[in-house]
């Protein structure tokens, strides 16, 4: 559709970046676009507006750019994902392997109550592995993950499908192979 290729065609793709081999889709041009950005946002307002959700659990960093007005906009808790060492309450933790070594994300114990109706949001899914730690720590405070919400996927890392049968339903804006 047409907003989705106005959107796809802002972002910028960055060959044998971080390191050689890997086409990094870079966000920073869409966000810098007036309109993309306003579309982008719109069309997740669009989508969740009628889904009864308490709160957005947006990940660090990309995701909180995304989170902050879509909870905005629809009235929900913003909740922030952050990486190990950052939250100053008692925290959850999740841990899941990167290709080289692993990572940890936290949450505080008190960011939903039990049966909160949370949408997981991060700008790209690759193997979907931080997506998927993400929706674990929901889980651990007894909330509900209703979706995960990224702007891209990368249907050849095959994250989509990880996570669709892990349970979580999965909706992105576009693709890239
Ligand atoms: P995954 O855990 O699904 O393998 O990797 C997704 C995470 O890595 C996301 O937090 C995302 O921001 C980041 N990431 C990996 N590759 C890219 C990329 O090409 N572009 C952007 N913008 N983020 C990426």
């Amino acid at each position: 559709s047409a907003y989705r290729d106005e959107i796809k065609n802002a972002i910028r793709t960055v060959p044998d970046w971080p390191e050689p081999g890997v086409m990094f889709r870079d966000i920073m041009p869409l966000l810098q676009n007036r309109n993309a950005f306003r579309k982008l946002i719109d069309s997740f307002v669009h989508r969740y507006q009628n889904m009864q959700l308490d709160a957005i659990a947006a990940i660090d960093a990309r995701g909180f750019i995304l989170g902050a007005p879509l909870a905005y906009e629809l009235g929900l808790s913003l909740v922030p994902v952050r990486k190990k060492g950052k939250l100053p309450f008692k925290t959850v933790t999740q841990s899941y392997d990167l290709e080289y070594g692993s990572a940890t994300i936290e949450l505080h114990t008190d960011a939903f109550k039990p049966g909160d109706r949370v949408l997981v949001m991060d700008d790209l899914i690759a193997t979907g592995g931080t997506m998927l730690a993400a929706c674990e720590l929901v889980r651990k405070l007894q909330a509900e993950v209703v979706e995960v919400a990224a702007i891209i996927d990368l249907p050849d890392l095959k994250g989509g499908e990880k996570l669709r049968n892990a349970g979580f339903p999965v909706y992105a804006i576009c693709e890239f192979d």
